[in-house]
């Protein structure tokens, strides 16, 4: 990358977007990191603070958005089920508003501008694993369709701004990923087991846990964004980047079980309407075109993971939020 780059980073305050503002910073980039707190925290840029090349806004994305960069990550977006279903009206703004308002600083600057997609616009699907040539199995009228319908109708206006306006677009489709800076009451599975495994509580798996996901690292992730960005212009993607390793759900609580050395006890929920019964990528594009696979193992992935979670359940001012709010979905 070139030492003067100058980068937008919206949703720049999240899990993912905290680990890619350092990423870029350590790459020599400018950072302007744009947030609207709805998820994300400053707690998770605290260390990237008083860093010369790296600046913070306070900002909506649905609202247009008027700085001078070079390139555009556009992450904002809640992207936890809890978090997105909380305001579903907003998530869809969030998605559709915020990537015209993003697309549309990109085309006055001619800026080259990569959109956070997801497995999710592949829904339940009926293809497994996911190629990008599946057009996906999404039920549009339901509790995931302000997510997963937003996530895809940005994806649809950035291939218009591509045939369009001839805008330098990258599509990346992430599948769940995990890693230190999770939100630890936003629900997802990996951090809500390690939460519960960490406070001695009954391990929540929803439904027979014999559905499939596949976990991305977020350091494997965020090698993966970054070589997309910066591909040749002719690369718009979709191109899926995730961890083809399938496990099960009880599989998964299995390790954090073993890994914590917990005594918890494995209970079973009701699954949500719509869940997806299965997951997993196939990376043959972002392999051949990015060079890219992952490199962390789920086990390696999660014994850093739980790392941070001891931290910061130590942390007296932090841990009887996520205690009660633990408690009070239970
Ligand atoms: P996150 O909730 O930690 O981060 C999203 C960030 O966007 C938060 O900081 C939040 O405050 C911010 N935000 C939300 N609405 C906003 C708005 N209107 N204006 C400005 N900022 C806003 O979630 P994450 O896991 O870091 O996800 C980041 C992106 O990656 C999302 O777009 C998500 O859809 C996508 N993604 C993530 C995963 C995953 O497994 N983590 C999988 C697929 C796609
Ligand atoms: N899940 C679970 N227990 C939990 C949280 C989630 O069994 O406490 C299940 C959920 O039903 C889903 C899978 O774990 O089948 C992944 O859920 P998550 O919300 O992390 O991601 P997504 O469904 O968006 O892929």
């Amino acid at each position: 990358m070139h030492l003067e780059t100058r980068v937008l980073v919206t949703g720049g305050a999240g899990f993912l977007g905290s680990h890619l503002c350092e990423r870029l910073l350590k790459q020599g980039a400018s950072v302007i990191c744009v947030d609207n707190y709805f998820t994300g925290t400053r707690r998770n840029i605290d260390g990237l603070l008083d860093h010369h090349r790296f600046e913070l806004i306070r900002h909506d994305v649905t609202f247009p958005l008027y700085v001078e960069v070079d390139q555009i990550y556009n992450l904002a977006c809640p992207a936890s089920p809890i978090h997105y279903q909380h305001d579903p009206v907003q998530t869809t703004k969030t998605s559709v508003h915020g990537a015209i308002n993003m697309l549309g600083l990109a085309k006055r600057l001619r800026a080259k501008i990569l959109q956070a997609s997801t497995s999710e616009v592949y829904g339940d699907p009926s293809v497994h694993p996911q190629t990008e040539g599946y057009w996906g199995h999404v039920n549009p009228i339901g509790p995931r369709s302000c997510y997963d319908e937003g996530k895809r109708c940005a994806e649809t206006l950035f291939f218009d701004y591509w045939r369009q306006h001839k805008l330098r677009i990258k599509v990346a489709r992430i599948f769940n990923t995990y890693g230190p800076r999770m939100h630890p009451n936003d629900g997802r599975v990996v951090s809500n087991f390690i939460v519960q495994a960490l406070l001695g509580r009954d391990i929540t798996i929803f439904g027979d846990g014999l559905q499939t996901r596949s976990f991305c690292y977020v350091d494997d992730l965020i090698d993966g964004l970054t070589r997309l960005m910066n591909t040749a212009d002719e690369m718009t993607g979709p191109v899926n980047i995730g961890n083809p390793t399938e496990f099960t759900m009880l599989e998964l609580a299995a390790q954090v079980i073993e890994l914590t050395g917990s005594r918890s006890r494995i209970v079973h929920r009701p699954r949500p309407q719509d869940d997806p019964r299965q997951r997993r990528p196939d990376i043959s594009k972002a392999d051949d075109l990015l060079g890219w696979a992952p490199q962390t193992a789920l086990r390696d992935g999660l014994i850093r993971t739980i790392a941070y979670f001891e931290n910061l359940l130590k942390d007296d001012a932090i841990r009887p939020f996520i205690a009660q709010e633990q408690s009070a979905e239970a």
